[in-house]
């Protein structure tokens, strides 16, 4: 909930804090306040009140008991460890007029404890007394047995609440799998039909581009091009989710062959010379033939370095650099992949590598895997983690920010090991794991 702050121009005498879940109750002790010169805050529950108390610095909090969530007693002994609390008066305003409550209050920390209904006449002195120092007294006899009372209902309210949130934790965790079993449902339904409609759109591509095709047929040429290139485009989207769908259930299908990283990326890398020079990006390759071969599956590692290249793409502006670049370790080998583009806040680094993750709005989604900040699926670096990790690899990332008029550029660093089997850890900051 919203809190409220009213500011008076005569707020002369103090800020006052008020925890209040009523609002008839905040609004009647807001006016009566305000009108004596003091500026009031209210906080709806127990979180909003420790966050205002910690923003505001008030001089007086006034502390409903029966509170959402966290209440009164337990807000009062998490201010009081705050070191700009342990002093200030927390005064206890509350409904229940007992004297096990008042004495559980004090025992909790509060100054005082006063009951509602307020008496109007006496509100401001009373508060007013609170400020100029005035405790209510609690003899330590009573005090340490209401602190045992205080402490064992916390660790009640404790119990309930864990309680509370792994049955929460539990639902969430079938609706996640709900989700995925639906994803990978759906993308299976639509590969069979797909599979077809492309073989076909495929053939009919072929017969119209052959160079003994009909020349008056050009228009539907320019049709059956263009019906392919978007059966192609969805057949990837599909694929790109049922790859995701095989590495989250851990069924990832790797068929490991010696391959020399130099030869994979070139073939990548030519398959984006195009757009590169379409946007007069200038993509650099490194020396990577000193690299030793791995042990690997081609077409996963190719696809996963597609997906970081045509990220490096993506995500940089027009005329930028893009390099790739090598090194041997000690049990393997790091490709890194760095950009002059827009960057990545540090907080995200781990967050991209997750399914269905973009940074950015959802209107730059578009199927363009090239075109500039361009969102696709969110799925290219989950996949590309999760065929890094099948080949016992890592990647992570390294950028300072994101700043689109001073690009900071990004570093993708791949590690794999030479044979399959070894794991090894590579030094760095910021790793996903
Ligand atoms: P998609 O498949 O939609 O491209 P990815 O999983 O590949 O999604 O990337 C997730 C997010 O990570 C992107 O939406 C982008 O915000 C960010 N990102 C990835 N690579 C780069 C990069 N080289 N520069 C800046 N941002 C990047």
């Amino acid at each position: 909930m919203v809190s409220r702050r009213l500011d008076t121009t005569q707020s002369t005498r103090g800020r006052i804090l008020y925890i209040e879940d009523d609002s008839a109750s905040a609004h009647l002790v807001e006016r009566i306040l305000t009108n004596q010169g003091y500026e009031v805050t209210t906080a709806w529950d127990g979180l909003e009140g420790i966050t205002r108390a910690n923003e505001d610095r008030p001089q007086l909090i006034l502390m409903d008991i029966n509170l959402p969530n966290m209440n009164g007693h337990e807000i009062t002994t998490r201010l009081r460890s705050l070191p700009n609390f342990s002093n200030i008066p927390i005064v206890a305003l509350t409904a229940n007029n007992s004297p096990g409550n008042r004495k559980l209050a004090l025992a909790a920390g509060c100054t005082g404890y006063l009951t509602k209904p307020i008496d109007v006449s006496r509100f401001p002195q009373q508060i007013d007394d609170f400020l100029q120092g005035r405790v209510e007294p609690l003899s330590p006899d009573e005090k340490q047995i209401h602190l045992e009372k205080h402490a064992q209902r916390m660790v009640e309210h404790l119990e309930e609440k864990v309680r509370e949130l792994e049955a929460v934790n539990k639902r969430l965790q079938q609706l996640d799998q709900l989700k995925n079993d639906f994803i990978v449902l759906v993308s299976h339904e639509l590969r069979t039909p797909l599979t077809l409609i492309s073989g076909y759109s495929h053939l009919l591509n072929q017969i119209f581009a052959a160079p003994e095709a009909d020349e008056t047929q050009e228009p539907v040429r320019e049709l059956v091009s263009g019906l392919d290139t978007s059966v192609q485009r969805m057949r990837d989207v599909v694929l790109e989710i049922i790859n995701v769908s095989r590495i989250t259930a851990g069924i990832l299908e790797i068929v490991p062959t010696q391959l020399k990283l130099h030869k994979l990326v070139h073939k990548v890398c030519q398959k984006f010379e195009h757009v590169c020079q379409e946007r007069a990006l200038a993509l650099h390759i490194g020396d990577l033939k000193h690299l030793p071969p791995i042990e690997g599956d081609r077409e996963q590692l190719e696809l996963a370095i597609r997906n970081v290249l045509s990220n490096a793409i993506k995500f940089t502006p027009d005329g930028g650099h893009i390099y790739i670049v090598g090194r041997r370790l000690e049990h393997g080998v790091e490709l890194l992949v760095r950009d002059t583009g827009i960057g990545i806040p540090p907080e995200e680094h781990a967050r991209i590598f997750e399914q269905f993750y973009m940074l950015g709005p959802i209107e730059k989604h578009s199927t363009s895997k090239v075109s500039f900040q361009g969102g696709g699926l969110g799925l290219g670096l989950a996949i590309t983690k999760g065929i890094v990790k099948a080949h016992n690899g890592r990647i992570w990332v390294e950028s300072q920010r994101r700043d689109l008029t001073h690009p900071p550029g990004s570093t993708f660093h791949i590690f794999l090991p030479l044979q399959r089997s070894t794991r090894q850890k590579p030094k760095s900051s910021i790793q996903s794991d």
